[in-house]
C-alpha cells in the first residue's frame, strides 16, 4: 500500500526534506506532496544585499515546483488547519487531504502590525524592513538618496530569522555610506532588546568590538513599544526614546497562523512544539517539524533547516518502518556574517557549545569569529550551493548535521 507524506511549506526546509526523502523511499511505497501558497521560492539571505544595490529580487527568486525532484507532487494551496485526530489537513477552500506522516515546514510570518505605529504614517517612507521583498526594494530606493542623518536599525524582539542579519545590515551600511563619501554625515545605531550585540557571550563580545571599530553605536536592552514614523522616534516600554531620520526595523515574528488553529500543535507564538533532538511533535507521533516552524532552541536559519533535514529524513524513514527515532539533532547552526569591505565572519555552534574562535570544519578550514575575505567569498558562494546542493538535498562535503569540534578552541559554556 502506498503511504503519503504531506509537507506543509515549500521553502528551504520543506523542499530539502522532500528531495532527500524521495531519494530514500520509492514512489510505490511513499507518495510525497509539498504544499505552498505560491510558486515563488525566495533565497531569503539575498534580501540583505538588495537595499545596497547588490542584487535584485529576480536574481534570488525561482519556481518552487522546479526545485522539487521528479516524483514529488506540488499542490498550490493554503493550509487552514491540521487535525491530528483524523490525520487530515484542511485547506482554506474547503478541501482536505489525509496523510500518514506530516512535516510542518511553514516557516515564520512577519507581524509588523503587532507593534504600535510601525505600519502607520511613515511606513515604507521613513520606516522600513528589509525582511520582506517589497521592504528590501523600497529601502534600496530610499538609501540611494540618503546623504545625512541618523539611521537606527532595530530588532523589536526575538525570535527572528537569522538573528545576525540586522548586524550585517549595520556593517554593510557603514561600507555603503563610506563608499559614497557621506559616512561622516551619518550616524548608524544598532538598537536591540538583548543585553549585548548577540545572544552568545564570546560572539557578542567580538561583534560589539566590530561595531565599535566601525563607529556604529550599540544600544542594548531597548524594548520597542511604539514606532512614531512622523516624529522619527522609537519609544521603549520604559519610556526611553531613540530618535531617527530613517528606521530599519525587524518586526516581531510568529509561526504560520494555521499552526495556532490546529489543536495541540503550537506554542503561544505559533511555533511547533517538538522534541529538540528528534523533531517529532509532542501532539502526535506521525507529525514532525523542520526549520523556522520548529520551536526548538536553535537559531531560525537556513543552515539549521539543512542540518535538521538530515536527521528528520532518517526519522521519517525510521517512523515509517516502525523503528525507534534517532535523537541526534544537536542544534547545529552556522552563519556567515557579512562585515562590509569584502569581508565576513563565520560562526558555528549548537545547543551546548557557543560560537568559539578557531576554524571550520577542521583545523585547516575557514576562520571562525574572525573577519576574512575567504568567509566573504563563502557567503557569496552560498547562493549557488543553496540552489544546487542544499535544496536538492545533496550532502555538502565536510558540512554535516553534527557540529564539528575539530578546529575549535573549545571551552565549556559559561
Ligand atoms: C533577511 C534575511 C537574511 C537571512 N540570512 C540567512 C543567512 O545568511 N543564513 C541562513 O542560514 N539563514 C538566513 N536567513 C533565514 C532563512 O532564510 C530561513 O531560516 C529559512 O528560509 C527557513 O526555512 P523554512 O523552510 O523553515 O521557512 P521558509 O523558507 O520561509 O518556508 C516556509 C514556507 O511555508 C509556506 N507557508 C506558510 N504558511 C502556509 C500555509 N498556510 N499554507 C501553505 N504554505 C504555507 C510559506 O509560503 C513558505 O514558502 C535569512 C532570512 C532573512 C529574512
Amino acid at each position: 500500500m502506498t503511504r503519503r507524506a504531506l509537507i506543509l511549506g515549500g521553502g528551504t526546509g520543506g523542499t530539502l526534506v522532500a528531495n532527500r526523502l524521495r531519494r530514500t523511499q520509492s514512489a510505490s511505497d511513499l507518495e510525497i506532496v509539498v504544499v505552498d501558497t505560491d510558486d515563488r521560492h525566495l533565497y531569503q539571505p539575498g534580501l540583505l544585499f538588495i537595499p545596497f544595490g547588490l542584487g535584485s529580487l529576480e536574481k534570488i527568486t525561482r519556481s518552487r515546483r522546479e526545485q522539487l525532484s521528479a516524483g514529488i507532487s506540488f499542490r498550490q494551496d493554503e493550509v487552514d488547519r491540521v487535525e491530528t485526530s483524523t490525520n487530515q489537513v484542511h485547506f482554506v477552500g474547503g478541501e482536505s487531504l489525509g496523510y500518514d506522516v506530516l512535516v510542518v515546514a511553514s516557516g515564520c510570518v512577519l507581524q509588523p502590525e503587532e507593534t504600535d505605529g510601525l505600519t502607520g504614517p511613515g511606513w515604507m517612507e521613513r520606516v522600513f524592513s528589509f525582511y520582506s521583498p517589497e521592504g528590501a526594494v523600497a529601502l534600496r530606493d530610499r538609501l540611494a538618496s540618503f546623504d545625512a542623518g541618523r539611521i537606527v536599525v532595530n530588532v523589536v524582539d526575538l525570535p527572528i530569522k537569522c538573528p545576525v542579519a540586522p548586524l550585517e545590515f549595520c556593517f554593510l551600511a557603514d561600507w555603503f555610506f563610506t563608499k559614497r563619501g557621506v559616512r561622516d554625515q551619518i550616524e548608524i545605531v544598532y538598537v536591540t532588546p538583548l543585553d549585548g550585540a548577540f545572544t552568545k557571550p564570546v560572539a557578542a563580545k567580538a561583534l560589539a568590538g566590530l561595531l565599535d571599530e566601525k563607529g556604529i553605536q550599540l544600544v542594548t536592552e531597548f524594548n520597542t513599544g511604539e514606532v512614531d514614523g512622523l516624529g522619527g522616534r522609537l519609544v521603549a516600554y520604559d519610556g526611553s526614546e531613540q530618535q531617527f531620520d530613517l528606521a530599519v526595523v525587524v518586526p516581531l515574528h510568529g509561526g504560520a497562523p494555521f499552526v495556532g488553529r490546529s489543536p495541540g500543535l503550537g506554542d503561544e507564538l505559533g511555533f511547533m512544539v517538538v522534541d529538540d533532538h528528534t523533531l517529532q511533535s509532542v501532539a502526535s507521533p506521525n507529525v514532525f517539524a523542520i526549520g523556522d516552524a520548529a520551536g526548538v532552541p536553535a537559531s531560525k536559519a537556513g543552515s539549521v533547516a539543512h542540518f535538521e533535514g538530515e536527521v528528520l529524513v532518517e526519522n521519517l524513514t525510521r517512523f515509517l518502518a516502525g523503528e525507534a527515532l534517532n535523537a541526534s539533532f544537536d542544534g547545529h547552526t552556522n552563519c556567515f556574517i557579512e562585515t562590509g569591505f569584502d569581508k565576513a565572519l563565520l560562526i558555528d555552534f549548537n545547543y551546548d557549545t557557543e560560537p568559539l574562535p578557531g576554524h571550520y570544519p577542521a583545523a585547516l578550514g575557514l576562520p571562525l569569529l574572525k573577519e576574512s575575505r575567504l568567509n566573504h567569498l563563502g557567503k557569496l558562494g552560498f547562493q549557488w550551493a543553496y540552489w544546487h546542493s542544499l535544496l536538492p538535498g545533496r550532502d555538502i562535503p565536510g558540512v554535516g548535521s553534527e557540529m564539528p569540534q575539530r578546529g575549535k578552541q573549545l571551552r565549556s559554556r559559561s
